[in-house]
């Protein structure tokens, strides 16, 4: 990634020092990735840190194998992995890594191979028919740590994951009495949606655990809580990540388990989200609508089709005078769902040939690009300077004033 420079043609400037205006200068015809492994340490060191309990990264949010080695590097051991893809990937990328297998829909094939290729011992599962898989699969194991799924509400996220999976809170007890016979260690687990706004989210869903494991009257050895904790964006600004872990951890406290039982959770977005923002040029403007050169097929899929706004920025030598306004965009293809609705609030004198960064897309975002219609290529920097927003730092400036637009 180092040469990367060079692509761009910028004069070899020792890595760090690179400024976003730089780049610009040098007209990329394409989009730029811009990486900020620091921001991704200094996340991964606050979960170790501050979470109490064991924080897994879900890989789905982004499996760049360069997040991933600097996560481990910052003391992520353990990985939610959701596919036989994302197994192998972990395995050769990481080969000391604990994985765990947490989607609670999973091919025979995918669990043997994970069992017995990749040493694989932690599988959720949401039903009956599900244990009877892995049991198969993995040839009756003696050593499997099982986590059921229980369903809980999507209510305080904006993304829900609460119709897909989990099971219902009367099929509890029967699905953890049969998992206990055939676990070594017996886990429940749920998500609560992905970036719930409030931590109210996890003290009602540690509600419900409560009350399975109460009318099933079984030793409960892993709470896993899941992902969901979130990022900052323009209009959703949580509270911050140690008022999600005092409830987490309160919860935990009070539930009726054992003094060793171990409490779980599964970041992905807030590990990954400020780890990269995209550069992107404006090709055309329409009065308000303006044609960018990244969009839904690319970095942008959750800006189009959830309308998620993410915090922007003209990059230009001579900053504009002019006031903002609000814009959509239009990504490169020729698909009229290439549609960003925004509104991203721009300086008013913006047109083609400038160019915006866009912030947070470290986290379902870089992560999700295709090469639909021709367009995709990226080229990638890895910067130093600070991600547009952050939940990491001191809470005076836990979001940059000047870059993050609030309606
Ligand atoms: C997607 C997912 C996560 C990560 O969720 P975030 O909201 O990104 O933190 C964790 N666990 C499971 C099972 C998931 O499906």
């Amino acid at each position: 990634m180092h040469n990367h420079h060079n692509a761009l043609g910028l004069a070899a400037a020792p890595i760090g020092s690179t400024q976003v205006a730089d780049i610009a200068k040098a007209r990329p015809a394409q989009p730029v990735t811009l990486i900020r492994p620091h921001a991704a340490r200094r996340a991964a060191r606050f979960f170790i840190e501050a979470f109490p309990g064991r924080s897994l990264y879900a890989v789905k949010a982004n499996p760049s194998p360069d997040l991933l080695r600097l996560l481990w590097e910052s003391g992520v051991t353990h990985y939610d992995v959701a596919s036989i893809a994302e197994v192998r990937l972990i395995a050769r990328t990481l080969p000391d890594a604990v994985q765990c297998f947490m989607h609670p829909v999973k091919a025979e094939e995918a669990i043997e191979e994970a069992y017995f290729q990749h040493n694989v011992r932690t599988f959720s599962l949401d039903t009956l028919d599900e244990l009877e898989k892995i049991v198969r699969a993995t040839n009756g194991a003696s050593d499997l740590n099982l986590c059921v799924r229980i369903r809980v509400s999507s209510d305080h996220s904006k993304l829900s994951l609460a119709s897909k999976f989990g099971a219902e809170p009367d099929e509890m007890k029967a699905l953890l009495l049969a998992t206990r016979q055939a676990a070594d260690a017996l886990g429940i687990c749920f998500h609560v949606g992905s970036q719930a706004m409030t931590p109210a989210a996890y003290h009602e869903a540690m509600e419900r655990v409560r009350a399975a494991i109460v009318e099933a009257a079984v030793t409960v050895d892993i709470v896993d809580v899941g992902g969901g904790f979130p990022s900052v964006y323009p209009g959703m600004e949580p509270p911050p990540l140690q008022a999600y872990f005092d409830v987490i951890a309160r919860g935990f406290e009070s539930l009726p388990i054992s003094y060793s039982a171990e409490l779980w959770c599964e970041p992905g977005r807030a590990l990954s989200a400020e780890y990269a923002s995209l550069l992107v040029r404006v090709e055309k403007r329409r009065g308000d609508q303006l044609y960018i050169n990244d969009g839904a097929y690319g970095a942008l899929f959750d800006a189009a089709h959830i309308g998620w706004r993410f915090p922007v920025k003209l990059v230009r030598a001579v900053p504009s005078e002019t006031r903002d306004m609000a814009f959509s965009f239009y990504g490169p293809t020729c698909d009229d769902l290439d549609h960003m609705a925004g509104p991203f609030l721009l300086p008013a004198d913006i047109g083609p040939g400038d160019y915006v960064e866009i912030g947070m897309l470290g986290a379902y975002g870089c992560a999700m690009r295709t090469a639909f219609n021709g367009f995709g290529a990226v080229t990638t920097i890895e910067m130093a300077d600070e991600p547009m927003a952050t939940l990491y730092g001191d809470s005076e400036e836990r979001v940059a004033p000047s870059h993050v637009v609030t309606l």
